[in-house]
């Protein structure tokens, strides 16, 4: 039955949705085409016409996800959310080049961001450098441009982390932060990593990615990428998020943590962060329909605060021992902790 049921869906990216205005950007539209020769194109007056239609059931379209390029006409540099964490840094700012993710992680605030399962790319991104120019007159940036996607996963097709790279190059008052879990660094390996550029990898014990993670490389695809970046001189970031409550959590994160760090030197590292499970409360409304059966999004989470996270207590009792497992390899100013307030200690 079950091989009955997966012929009912069309292959992924079968159908691509391509914006009229698309043509004006044709070398980035070409590019990305170029790489489904048999896909049947459907012109389309607005993505939105298909990304925001009523009645879309974004877990059915995940297992066959459809491609719309786009061209995005508002805003492209937003400011950084309060659940997102700043390292520090003045001036946050997040830009969104995708819209979703060939990932499918249940915990993901994407499900209840977007109305839809299929991924979106902005074409225009000479666009998105002209908004940076302009920003970058008034302060330094930091910015981090893969929160609402997993750009390195999609490197291949777009080339976008590559455009990246070379923005970043000449410009040195910005800092990039591209997250991910992919194991795709050599689509990038070839390129010179400049030093205002950092790939955080996302990492996660085999508990989660087991439970919780469906089509994301396992932990030490994505440890021998992160190794493969500081070997070729990237700055590398590891993002131990979000850390989750289940049963037997300290053996598994104290294994976990041992593991990472037998295999990743910490003084190779630019700095790690970790962060509770953590979405805004009109999302996890959203994603608890979609996903009636997920453990991880069923939980009864404390939403007194407009954020659906772990109650005091038990927020607590995760950070604490997270932090005093991670310090065992990590010096403290290295550590950032995601509490609601972004302080590092
Ligand atoms: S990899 Fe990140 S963006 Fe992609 S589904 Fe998982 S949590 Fe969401």
């Amino acid at each position: 039955m079950k091989t009955c049921d997966n012929n009912f869906y069309n292959k992924p990216f079968e159908y691509i949705y391509v914006e009229d205005d698309c043509a004006g950007y044709a070398a980035t539209t070409e590019h990305i085409l170029s790489h489904f020769p048999d896909a049947t194109l459907i012109p389309i007056h607005h993505y939105k016409d298909v990304f925001n239609r009523k009645n879309q059931n974004a877990t059915v379209q995940r297992n066959s996800r459809q491609l719309i390029l786009a061209v995005c006409k508002e805003t492209w540099i937003y400011p950084g959310a309060p659940v997102c964490q700043d390292f520090g840094n003045d001036n946050f700012y997040y830009a969104s080049l995708m819209m979703n993710c060939i990932f499918d992680c249940e915990y993901c605030y994407l499900q209840g961001m977007y109305p839809s399962g299929h991924l979106v790319v902005f074409v225009n991104i000479e666009d998105c450098f002209a908004s940076l120019d302009s920003l970058l007159k008034e302060h330094p940036v930091y910015l981090c441009i893969s929160f609402d996607s997993d750009l390195m996963a999609f490197e291949n097709v777009t080339g976008y982390i590559g455009k990246w790279i070379e923005y970043c190059t000449s410009h040195p008052d910005l800092t990039v932060e591209v997250r991910t879990k992919s194991a795709n660094f050599g689509a990038i390996s070839h390129l010179a990593a400049p030093p205002n550029l950092i790939l955080a990898w996302t990492l996660t014990p085999d508990y989660v990615t087991h439970n919780f993670e469906h089509k994301v490389p396992g932990l030490d695809a994505r440890i021998s990428a992160a190794c493969l970046a500081i070997q070729h001189g990237y700055k590398v970031r590891l993002c131990f998020d979000p850390i989750l409550h289940f049963p037997d959590f300290k053996s598994v994160y104290s294994d976990f943590f041992k593991y990472v760090f037998d295999h990743i030197s910490p003084h190779s590292i630019k700095d790690v962060s970790f962060g509770e499970f953590r979405v805004s409360c009109d999302y996890i409304k959203k994603m608890r329909k979609l996903r009636p059966a997920s453990l991880v999004l069923q939980y009864p989470y404390d939403t007194s605060t407009g954020v659906a996270t772990y109650d005091a207590d038990l927020s607590k009792t995760l950070t604490d021992y997270i932090y005093q497992e991670i310090s065992l390899y990590v010096p403290s100013d290295k550590i950032y902790i995601w509490k609601g307030d972004n302080t590092n200690d």
